[in-house]
């Protein structure tokens, strides 16, 4: 199962990350998820269900912020939205966009630690 694995992965780096903090307890992970990460939101929240039991993790949240699509539209010289996920072209002046800035994001945000 992909999400899962990919959850295994994020704790993997959470675990590194509150182990150099001296190991406090984590409150919530934040993740952030572009729609073009090939990962849909609600099965990677069920896969975190899993992933974490049997890790210290078992009563953090997972806590995923989307990440909106947004191009660099050459003719307006800056970063726009898209018309639509079909359709990758300049929200504001139509034209087709030439690099993808946010989207594919699929990354840990930050740790809530328990004080
Ligand atoms: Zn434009």
């Amino acid at each position: 199962m992909h999400e899962l694995s990919i959850c295994l992965s994020i704790l993997d780096v959470a675990g590194e990350e509150v182990d150099r903090r001296g190991n406090p307890q984590v409150e919530a992970i934040y993740l952030r998820l572009g729609p073009l990460s090939g990962v849909v939101k609600e099965a990677l929240l069920s896969a975190f269900e899993l992933a974490r039991e049997a890790t210290p993790f078992r009563c953090t949240r997972l806590v995923i912020e989307e990440v909106p699509i947004v191009v660099y539209c050459s003719k307006c010289d800056a970063e726009r939205p898209v018309r639509s996920m079909q359709d990758f072209s300049c929200a504001e002046c139509d034209t087709p966009a030439s690099k993808l800035i946010h989207g594919r994001e699929l990354e840990l945000a930050a740790l809530e630690l328990i004080e």
